[in-house]
């Protein structure tokens, strides 16, 4: 276990920080006092910062000697629309909001890494620290790309991590290949021609079709993708006719949902197969379907060459706490974006076990201050080693 002495003594600052943070939450894009914070952090420690892009994102950048590898290290700022249940003296101080995926933990972490970074100059090349906002859903990073974060800030690899309970805090898991599952949505509207209950046959009917395809739905997952890939396809929203007309075939069903996988290829599968269900019933019962799949968050998929420079850093810090076989999540993180731009690796560091069971998006989480010292001398170790001199 090596956590450098200088990070072992700003633990003080960084933990006060990180409670700061944690009583002041703050929703999607609007991070105005925690990116205040950040930068004003990040200037006092003589690195350049460029604030506002994607919204409250702000970037840090610390270029030192001539080295020319340049990489990036992504923090995530938001906190979630819930209410805080736990008393503890950091309590949220803002009703309906909290930290309750640790990314309090995150943003403190990578600014200990950046304080640390600028004072002891021990690297040759550029790095980026990524603040970025809105990762809950609310697609702070595609708003950064698409600002320009990678035109503005080049990458020659991007690396995440994201706190883990159940893992030990002097643990973390660094995989290669896929950590998170995509996160698209799907809807679609059958047209038929609505007509008297009574009458069936002098109408066409969007129900019948709509159930045909609804029947058949799992046989994607079940008959279509290859059983050893991992998907999910769900109906989450229907929506047809009115309970107050039960003698009315009504003209249009709707019906929407959400599917996951952990490959680009069984991705577009069932993006592919979902439309050619919807079209094969519609033509069952000769009507028209309309259908779209809504490409929301890609899966996150650790690079190889990115993964093995992770484990490296990763073993200099944990030793032989270093786990090299852990489950991918079926959640998803939009670092996938950041990765879509550069070779990357995502990381999980232990937060300790659960207490009392609560776990991410739980009323009562929290990050753990314990895995500060050792998530901020993971960043300074991959950054030594990434850009050595
Ligand atoms: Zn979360
Ligand atoms: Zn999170």
């Amino acid at each position: 276990m090596s956590i450098p002495a200088r990070i072992k003594d700003d633990l003080p600052f960084l933990t006060s920080l990180r409670r700061d943070l944690h009583a002041h939450p703050e929703l999607g894009f609007e991070e105005e006092r925690t990116a205040g914070i950040v930068a004003r952090l990040l200037e006092e420690a003589g690195i350049t910062v460029h604030p506002g892009l994607g919204g409250t994102g702000v970037v840090g950048t610390l270029q030192l000697g001539n080295g020319s590898r340049r990489i990036g290290l992504r923090a995530d700022m938001d906190a979630l629309a819930m209410p805080e249940m736990a008393e503890r003296p950091y309590k949220s101080t803002a009703p309906g909001k909290m930290h309750a995926c640790g990314h309090d933990g995150h943003t403190a972490m990578l600014l200990g890494a950046a304080r640390h970074l600028a004072a002891t100059r021990n690297f040759s090349g550029t790095v980026h620290f990524i603040f970025q906002p809105a990762e809950e859903g609310r697609g702070g990073a595609r708003r950064m790309v698409e600002e320009g974060l990678f035109k503005l800030f080049p990458c020659d690899a991007v690396y995440g991590l994201h706190n883990m309970p159940g893992l030990a805090v002097d643990e973390i898991a660094v995989v290669e290949g896929p950590q998170l599952a995509s996160s698209d949505s799907w809807r679609m509207t059958f047209r038929g021609t609505g007509t008297h209950g009574a009458k069936p046959h002098l109408g066409r009917d969007p129900i019948t079709a709509a159930g045909t395809f609804l029947s058949s739905l799992q046989t994607i997952v079940g008959r279509v993708v290859d059983p050893l890939q991992p998907a999910v396809v769900s109906a989450c929203f229907l929506r047809a006719g009115d309970p107050k007309a039960l003698n009315v075939i009504p003209d249009i069903v709707e019906i929407g949902g959400t599917a996951r996988a952990y490959s680009s290829d069984v991705r577009n599968q069932l993006e592919t197969e979902i439309g050619r269900l919807a079209q094969g019933s519609a033509a069952m019962y000769d009507i028209t379907v309309d259908y779209a799949f809504e490409r929301r968050i890609p899966p996150v998929i650790n690079d190889a060459d990115a993964t093995m420079r992770a484990l490296a850093a990763a073993g200099s810090v944990f030793g032989g706490k270093v786990q090299t076989s852990f489950p991918p999540s079926t959640a998803g993180d939009d670092f996938a974006f950041f990765a879509q731009n550069a070779p990357g690796c995502y990381v999980w560091l232990g937060n300790g076990p659960a207490v009392d069971g609560a776990l991410h998006h739980n009323t009562a989480y929290d990050f753990n201050d314990e895995a500060l010292g050792y998530g901020a001398a993971y960043w300074v170790a991959l950054v030594e080693r990434e850009l050595k001199v």
